[in-house]
């Protein structure tokens, strides 16, 4: 009988644990994708994750197409497929790599206690933690809340071995039960096609993922703890999309780096692996705070009162909010589904501050348009712009578009990329237009409320009007 590799966010064959197990088995495997929108609820793919896990399910596909191992596709909910799957091809062990979102975990452990109720073996594993979340302890035994503490706690011993290889041989079934056709699904946009611009930045699946750690090891790590802030300079890893969809596992990018840093010098490698270890905290936050997505750590915000202004959302979304470094950002991230971290946190602030727009709204329009969108990063990146998350920004940090702009992108290259109206004026004015003469606008052909908008709100008023609204929180201490 076979064994069934349920495959979800380790989309791989490199450094899959659950894989190598049925590899290592001997028995037929039966490796199968279940495109599920309903166990999820608010929390199903977002639009741009739907392209992306188009591309990397068809990545994966071909890639067992080599063993000679079809991908089989089923959709609905995932526990009934799942156990269609069983009865159709009389399997008597199941394995699949751990989720942590709160759904995930809730359908996983019931249908592991069901399924071995019915004498068919389940066997879990980790392949996109470098630490489980249960294992990290603070000295009187709960979760950590504050990052530092955590890494070091974290970092202290840690050794999460060597990468597994790709299995050489997976033995199949002579017949592989039904498929769906991955192009039926429509998880590509048709009418507008709007991922033009993804195409043209990502190569999705395990062979792209890894040849982006590849060249950014070789060419930005050792200038990463600078570059990292600066939005035009390619010197991020852009793994992310990556890492969501376990293309790439967290221990293969620690087994490289580490690599590098014995061979090339490790310049750059701490500060890396010390982003990775955010990817940690905040998944270490989802598990013991599983109402992280929607409530507030903290509870005192539970009271707080966000403004409501459909006219603002709608103009942060689009990046026409009259702030050229905000602007930038979010056409970034409509065009390529991604966003540079520096600038995520100053779109975040503008959001929560200059407009008391909830977190959640931001959160919510993330989720439908970042390649790498995902639950545990989303949602504790918004909480911590707005205040109320772990080890969070204070609340009297409001940050300066104009200054943000000026300091991180002074030579106007990024604005100028992603605002190209823009791109006439001069540097000095280049983040706040509003400040230039009539001459200087002329020249550069920029008509303020025409070609460009004015700010949507006052960056002085704005700043103050969040301080008082969000002074009322500490007040209650
Ligand atoms: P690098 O700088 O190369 O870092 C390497 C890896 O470390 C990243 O790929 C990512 O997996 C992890 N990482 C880096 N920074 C963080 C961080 N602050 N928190 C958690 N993990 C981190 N990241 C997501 O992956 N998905 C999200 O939905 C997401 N939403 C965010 C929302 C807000 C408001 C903010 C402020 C940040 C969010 N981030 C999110 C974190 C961060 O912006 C991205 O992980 C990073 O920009 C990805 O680019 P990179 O791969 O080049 O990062």
């Amino acid at each position: 009988p076979p064994v069934i590799v349920w495959f979800r966010q380790d989309l791989r064959l490199a450094d899959n644990p659950a894989l190598s197990h049925a590899a290592q088995s001997g028995r037929p495997v039966v490796p199968v994708y279940i495109l599920d929108d309903q166990t999820p609820g608010p929390w199903a793919p977002g639009g741009a994750s739907r392209w992306w896990l188009h591309h990397s399910l068809a990545a994966l596909s071909g890639a067992l197409a080599g063993p000679g191992c079809p991908l089989i596709l089923r959709r609905g909910r995932a526990d009934v497929a799942l156990r269609a799957l069983v009865r159709e091809t009389g399997a008597e062990a199941v394995v699949w790599n751990r989720c942590y979102e709160p759904h995930a975990i809730a359908r996983d452990s019931t249908l592991k206690a069901d399924l071995k109720a019915e004498g068919i073996a389940v066997d879990s594993f980790n392949a996109a933690l470098l630490v489980e979340p249960w294992t990290v302890k603070t000295g009187t035994g709960g979760p950590y809340k504050v990052f530092t503490p955590f890494w070091k706690a974290v970092r202290e011993g840690l050794d999460p071995g060597r990468p597994e290889p790709t299995p050489r041989h997976l033995a199949t079934l002579p017949t592989p039960p039904d498929s769906d056709r991955l192009e039926d699904w429509g998880l590509l946009p048709t009418k507008p096609d709007w991922a033009g611009g993804l195409r043209d930045s990502w190569t999705p699946g395990e062979a792209g993922a890894q040849q982006r750690l590849t060249d950014f090891l070789a060419r930005a790590v050792a200038r990463y703890p600078e570059g990292r802030d600066y939005p035009a300079q390619p010197l991020t890893s852009r793994l992310s999309p990556h890492l969501h969809h376990g293309e790439i596992s967290p221990r293969q990018i620690w087994a490289a780096a580490q690599a590098q840093a014995k061979t090339q010098g490790s310049d750059g490698v701490d500060s890396f692996l010390r982003e990775l270890g955010w990817r940690e905290f905040c998944h270490h936050l989802l598990y013991h705070f599983p109402f992280l997505p929607e409530r507030p750590l903290n509870p005192k915000f539970e009271a707080f009162t966000w403004d409501d202004n459909a006219g603002h959302l709608a103009a942060w979304q689009r990046g026409l909010t009259g702030y050229p470094i905000i602007d930038a950002g979010m056409r970034e991230l409509w065009a390529t589904g991604w966003m540079h971290n520096r600038v995520r946190m100053v779109v975040g602030s503008f959001l929560v501050k200059h407009l008391l727009l909830p977190w959640t709204a931001g959160q919510a329009w993330f989720w439908d348009t970042l390649v790498d969108a995902d639950l545990a990063n989303n949602a504790a990146g918004w909480q911590w712009i707005a205040g109320c998350g772990a080890d969070a920004a204070p609340y009297f940090r409001v940050f300066n578009p104009v200054l943000q702009g000026e300091k991180f992108d002074a030579t106007g290259e990024y604005v100028r990329r992603w605002v190209p109206e823009l791109a006439g004026l001069p540097d000095r004015v280049l983040h706040q237009p509003w400040t230039a003469d009539p001459i200087t606008l002329r020249a550069a052909g920029v008509r303020l409320g025409h070609d460009y908008p004015h700010p949507v709100v006052e960056h002085k008023a704005a700043r103050q009007r969040a301080l008082d609204t969000f002074a009322a929180i500490r007040d209650d201490n």
